[in-house]
């Protein structure tokens, strides 16, 4: 299917290359609602752009062979990627979710999707024995996140896929961390992927977006259906931008990862980190695993604050680093998941899966790694308490 078999050639000409007709080197924004018909029952391929738009197709068309699926499908957002495949379940059946996967995962699950009757459960994925435990017969798909958010838990994707399949349970993996240019799930058995591509393949904070991708023509079918059906697309204008972020994904995977492993590194030898989590540590959780199912450990860490450090102040000095939610973008980034991005999972649940208060998450940006790393330790210096 695909023009060229190196990621690094697919992420710049994969998909629809430019334009057939003008010769145009990207692929032009079709900004427009309809197309004209030439007759009754006579349309161009095309008739009204929540079913169809050659931008978003030309961004469904590059993710869906970046991720290795048949189909690939564009959202207004992460949150409505997720929705939409979520939709694929009814009143009844039941999703079992990875303890850290997306607060918003939770969320949706939790307060919107219950109302109809589809439940979930939260279970430790990274243990496998204890995922084949919860298999119950209500239960009709996994969700994951490898690594998971925010601890960067590392899940064995293969091992997830393969119980799901031996159950006839779908297997889905949210990719927004490591992107297909690091972990390419379908490869890897798994039945969907979804992204927010809001983080590392927009790249650069200013769009938000989603993408899900299969591998199998009935559930290509019936994802289809419900794009169009519940209509949360993605507009033309953000499909462009997705596709020029996407471009540069490869440089800058390349330089996060530099970046983090540097910053991790140094926060090992820091005084006022207790814990530190990030998938490129040797000594850590599922390093193994995710040197085996994954090209490199990403650009996300996150690490605990010493008590003796006062964390708001900590947060406060920083300068270079914002403190913002999201991550993935071209600049550092650093949240408190207890009170961010994590506030919508009760605080017992939080304490449960180690979301504790004194948890700080970075997102690594590609500024210049000294520069970060001494923005970081000004702070600590700063928010010692005397
Ligand atoms: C941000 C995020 C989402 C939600 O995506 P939006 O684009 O914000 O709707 C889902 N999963 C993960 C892992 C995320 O980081």
């Amino acid at each position: 299917m695909s023009k060229y078999s190196n990621l690094n050639s697919q992420l710049i000409h994969g998909g629809i290359d430019g334009d057939e007709k003008t010769g145009a080197v990207n692929v032009p924004i079709f900004q427009t609602s309809t197309y004209k018909q030439d007759g009754l029952g006579k349309d161009r391929g095309y008739e009204y752009s929540r079913s169809g738009n050659p931008t978003r197709e030309a961004l469904e068309a590059l993710i869906a062979e970046l991720e290795g699926g048949i189909a690939g499908f564009a959202f207004a957002s992460g949150m409505a990627a997720t929705t939409a495949v979520l939709s694929l379940f009814k009143t009844g059946d039941k999703v079992i979710i990875s303890s850290n996967v997306y607060g918003g995962t939770f969320r949706v699950l939790d307060k919107v999707f219950n109302n109809f009757g589809l439940t979930y459960e939260i279970v430790e994925t990274a243990d496998l024995k204890l995922l084949e435990d919860s298999l119950t017969e209500d239960v009709k798909a996994i969700f994951i996140e490898s690594p998971a958010n925010p601890l960067l838990t590392i899940t064995d994707i293969a091992a997830v896929a393969e119980i799901a399949r031996k159950h006839g349970v779908l297997s889905i993996v949210d990719n927004t961390f490591m992107t297909p240019y690091l972990q390419r799930p379908i490869a890897l058995g798994v039945d969907i992927v979804v992204h927010s591509a809001t983080k590392y393949l927009g790249g650069h904070s200013d769009l938000i977006a989603g993408l899900a991708v299969v591998n199998d023509e009935a559930l290509a079918e019936r994802l289809w259906f419900i794009q169009n059906a519940t209509g949360g697309v993605l507009q033309p204008f953000d499909s462009f931008l997705l596709i020029r972020g996407i471009k540069t994904l490869g440089v800058r995977m390349d330089r996060h990862i530099e970046n983090a492993t540097f910053i991790a590194e140094a926060l090992q030898k820091t005084p006022g980190v207790k814990a530190i989590y990030y998938p490129g540590l040797p000594d850590g959780q599922g390093y193994a695993i995710n040197k085996k199912q994954a090209d490199g450990p990403g650009g996300m860490l996150s690490f605990e604050l010493d008590e003796k450090y006062n964390i708001n102040k900590f947060v406060e000095s920083l300068k270079l680093i914002t403190l913002a939610e999201s991550l993935g973008g071209v600049e550092s980034l650093v949240c408190h998941p207890s009170s961010m991005t994590h506030a919508s999972i009760p605080y017992e649940i939080r304490q449960k899966v180690g979301i504790v208060e004194n948890l700080i998450r970075i997102s690594v940006g590609i500024e210049d790694k000294q520069d970060i790393l001494a923005d970081l330790e000004q702070a600590f210096a700063k928010s010692l308490e005397a």
